[in-house]
């Protein structure tokens, strides 16, 4: 197989892989990029943290792997074609990409062959020759191994913009059920704890842009029964802790040929209202306590997990829109971190009178109108919804 066809193969096998910003709802591309930005061979559009939006690779160096986690693919024994890169193979090929403008942005990971650290090594080497042989400026997400050694850590974190960990199940017990022969503590947030002595210990100059890269990790949504209330707290513990960017919630699908293939698949609603309670955890100021789960420690996919906290404490107590502080603010259904600080701007110029204005300020009116007083009094709206 020549190397185009080797990352075709690669490339189609690594589409459950997540980076940049997920879909507001389980889409499988933003509608931000034309159809034929979608379509360039190799790529997928995705948005970077600073919103940038660049056409990204995302591929594995092999898809061979001596693993046997349930739910994956590439676990080892199943039977489909499966392909590797050496690295110098795959580092001429993806400069070349990189110089036709065929891709802004590389994700690389690998199946585990010969062990975490000497499939880290290849990962790094290929890095490696992009940065210093081949000059590549541009963005690189690596993949951390399982059972990756401390100085290989370090040495990602020099090479690239992101670096990442799947910790896939929320804790030791649930891991067990997902990948018995991954470990937990030692092999996945050992690697995610390394990250962050290394941020806040190491110069900002030794990383290869200034700038320590961040870190992310990816759970199967549904993969291991857990419920909603572990996947928070671990992400909720991460956020604090390791100071995690952002925790990305793949849905489980079942796939043929593995001990998982008749495991009922997860909805994808509930990707997306974990999702929606990630980022009020991470940015609004909320915590565990304050979401809305269930008897049975999940979400309700039928609502938005910040409109149903609205609805338990803020319906009978609406918030003064003219004098309300940030914290309070982004409590808000309708009202997001952007809305807020409009707010508080044009209130040092004048009183909001009524959801016009709100409207007039990019906010969705219609949706903070319950939970809000103009002055001490409802609006029209409120009222009618009252
Ligand atoms: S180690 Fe990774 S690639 Fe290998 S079976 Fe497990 S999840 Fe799949």
């Amino acid at each position: 197989m020549d190397s185009i066809n080797t990352l075709k193969l690669l490339t189609s096998q690594m589409s459950f892989e997540a980076d940049g910003e997920p879909p507001a709802l389980p889409s499988p591309a933003p509608a931000c990029f034309s159809p034929k930005e979608r379509d360039q061979a190799f790529t997928h559009p995705a948005q970077l943290p600073n919103g940038q939006k660049i056409l990204l690779l995302k591929t594995l160096l092999s898809s061979v792997c001596e693993r046997d986690c349930f739910y994956c693919p590439f676990r080892t024994g199943r039977d489909f074609r499966r392909a590797t890169f050496k690295p110098d193979e795959f580092a001429v090929l993806f400069a070349k990409l990189s110089a036709a403008k065929m891709a802004e942005g590389l994700f690389l990971s690998s199946g585990v062959v010969g062990g975490g650290t000497r499939t880290q090594d290849k990962i790094l080497a290929t890095a490696e020759l992009l940065r210093q042989k081949y000059q590549y400026r541009g963005y690189i997400h690596l993949k951390i191994m399982p059972g990756a050694e401390k100085d290989q850590v370090y040495r990602a974190m020099q090479l690239a913009d992101r670096v990442s960990v799947n910790l896939e199940a929320p804790n030791t017990e649930r891991l067990a059920k997902l990948a018995p022969h991954k470990i937990f503590l030692e092999e996945l947030l050992q690697p995610l704890k390394w990250v962050d002595e290394f941020r806040k210990t190491i110069p900002a100059y030794k990383f290869w842009n200034g700038r320590a890269p961040s870190t992310v990790t990816q759970f199967v949504a549904g993969g291991s029964d857990e419920s909603d209330l572990e996947l928070l707290s671990a992400t909720n513990w991460l956020n604090k802790n390791v100071s995690l960017k952002r925790a990305y919630f793949s849905a489980f699908h079942p796939i043929m040929d593995t001990p998982f293939e008749n495991k009922p698949a997860t909805n994808p609603m509930r990707e997306h209202r974990l999702y929606q309670a990630s980022f009020l955890l991470r940015d609004y100021g909320f915590d565990l306590e304050d979401l809305p789960f269930a008897n049975d420690s999940n979400l309700p996919l039928h609502a938005d997990p910040k409109q149903a906290w609205a609805q338990m404490y803020l319906i009978d107590k609406p918030i003064e829109i003219n004098k309300a502080e940030k914290r309070e603010l982004i409590r808000i259904p309708g009202i997001g971190l952007k809305g807020a600080e409009a707010i508080l701007l044009a209130r040092r110029t004048s009183r909001l009178r009524d959801l016009s204005a709100l409207k007039k300020l990019g906010i969705v009116a219609e949706r903070a109108a319950p939970y809000l007083l103009f002055d001490g009094r409802r609006t029209a709206k409120q009222i009618e919804l009252w």
